[in-house]
């Protein structure tokens, strides 16, 4: 045997569900409650008061006081975070259990779910907490509507955002410009039309448009829209004959695996499925896990109940973030916990998209780079995650397939092969580049010190802090 250790030591890991009757305000929580997709989205945590009556005396105040100062100065979603994911922040299965307050509260902090669904105001930089190019819509989703709602970026493939809610939202949401509710830091965008009349709108699209054959339905999360109102409109989408993809992208499956799992549900996809088989369709799920933690039994069984319906593949998109899952060994562990233990296959991780407040969780283009030669040869090919950078108007490209890269003011430049749905006219768009750009903290001094020069990086603090205090303001008004 050799002397000399692999890199990424494999070891197969059982999946354990943690025992929530470890957490105060869960003690009398049955199995049955548990199992409960509704009981699951009653006992959501929405805000610091009910995090505290869930806690009890686990975590310190310094907690609670650092997460409502984000909630107000940083937060770019509101705070929603099911039992399921709540479950599996320090959950007691890797390590024993850490004593209430001081130790909880560092263990909570380090907690790589906690780090992207309840992130914190020291969470965040403060040197630039913001790039200087993010932006609501990073990528510039909305500026290719084609009806609302509808993303046609790629030639032959669409984005169907049905609803602007989910079961849970994730701190680094690129889609914050619309889903989920206001934070003090951002107005959400509302849609103009009543469901029913963007669906119909959507469909009637695709029906004029034979060129796309592929359609993420997604939102949001699709485990918000009622079951029935979900199945018309995949019924209808599976009888246009030019659709051959569909794919449903719910992080649900892991974030609420009960209501994946719920009688009804299994055999409304069951029903999709094998119309979807008839007619030689591919129907698959797409979900969203950026830590082993977040793999346990519910999720199995979830995963296991839409491949039994019918569903061709469970594959995962999940997002690079620092903290979270930024070396090897943590992807490892959760491509072979989702591939081994849930039947998933890892597919995508994503650079967290440039938009506000995101820096502390942003990589730089070759920390992607690294990080993908890392995973290499561990997996099988099929089952090897490709990180993606999602240039903005270009889309998602391989971390390798940059033109060239600045690495000192940390700007990567792009190119595409076909035209998104608003450049029909535009003759330079295959040969233009386009610009993707990496936190400026990560830059050497020089090029940090080219930012300094080039941005007025004291007005962007001061906007913030003005935005900030106005929002204080604002709520300080409405409590009196
Ligand atoms: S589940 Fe997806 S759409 Fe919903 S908040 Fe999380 S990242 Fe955004």
């Amino acid at each position: 045997m050799s002397k000399v250790q692999q890199p990424y030591a494999y070891r197969r890991r059982e999946l354990v569900e943690p025992d929530w009757t470890r957490l105060p305000g869960w003690r009398q929580v049955t199995a049955a409650d548990w199992d409960s997709a509704q009981w699951q989205r009653a006992h959501c945590v929405k805000n610091v008061k009910q995090l505290r009556d869930l806690m009890g005396d686990l975590l310190d105040d310094r907690f609670y006081v650092d997460l409502e100062r984000d909630q107000a100065e940083r937060a770019t979603m509101s705070m929603l975070v099911t039992p399921q994911m709540l479950n599996t922040m320090v959950d007691g299965v890797q390590a024993p259990m850490p004593a209430a307050g001081h130790d909880f509260t560092e263990a909570f902090y380090a907690d790589p779910v906690r780090r992207y669904m309840l992130p914190v105001f020291s969470d965040r930089r403060t040197d630039w907490p913001s790039h200087p190019h993010s932006s609501r819509d990073s990528l510039h989703e909305h500026d290719m509507w084609v009806a609302e709602g509808l993303t046609h970026r790629y030639p032959t493939k669409v984005l169907a955002e049905l609803l602007s809610t989910c079961p849970q939202y994730c701190g680094h949401c690129t889609r914050m410009d619309l889903v989920g509710n206001s934070t003090p830091q951002v107005a959400k965008l509302k849609f103009d039309l009543k469901p029913v009349d963007r669906h119909a709108s959507m469909l009637d699209y695709l029906r004029r448009t034979p060129s796309v054959r592929d359609v993420v339905v997604s939102g949001g999360d699709v485990a918000n829209m009622p079951w029935k109102n979900l199945e018309v409109f995949l019924d209808q989408l599976l009888e246009i004959d030019n659709i051959r993809d569909i794919r449903l992208a719910t992080k649900a499956l892991m974030g609420l695996p009960q209501h994946w799992y719920a009688s009804d549900v299994v055999d409304g996809v069951g029903r999709v499925a094998t119309t979807a088989r008839q007619r030689g369709v591919s129907l698959a799920i797409h979900t969203h896990v950026n830590a082993a933690a977040s793999v346990t039994p519910a999720v199995q069984r979830a995963s296991r109940a839409m491949l039994d319906a019918g569903v061709r593949d469970v594959r995962n998109q999940g997002v690079l973030m620092r903290g979270v899952n930024n070396s090897v060994e943590a992807l490892l562990d959760l491509c072979f916990a989702l591939s081994d233990g849930a039947s998933i296959t890892p597919y995508y991780f994503y650079m967290c998209d440039m938009i506000p407040f995101a820096e502390h969780w942003r990589l730089s283009l070759g920390e992607a780079q690294h990080l993908q030669h890392s995973l290499m040869g561990y997996l099988p090919g099929f089952a090897t995650p490709r990180i993606v950078c999602d240039v903005p108007f270009v889309g998602k490209r391989w971390v390798h397939q940059q033109e060239q890269y600045d690495t000192e003011r940390g700007i990567s430049y792009w190119r595409k092969n076909y035209r998104t749905s608003i450049e029909g006219d535009d003759t330079e768009a295959l040969s233009r580049d386009y610009v993707y750009y990496d936190p400026i903290y990560t830059l050497p001094e020089a090029g940090q010190r080219w930012w300094r020069e080039t941005t007025d990086h004291d007005a962007l603090l001061a906007e913030s802090a003005t935005r900030a205090a106005s929002s204080r303001l604002v709520a300080e008004s409405q409590l009196v």
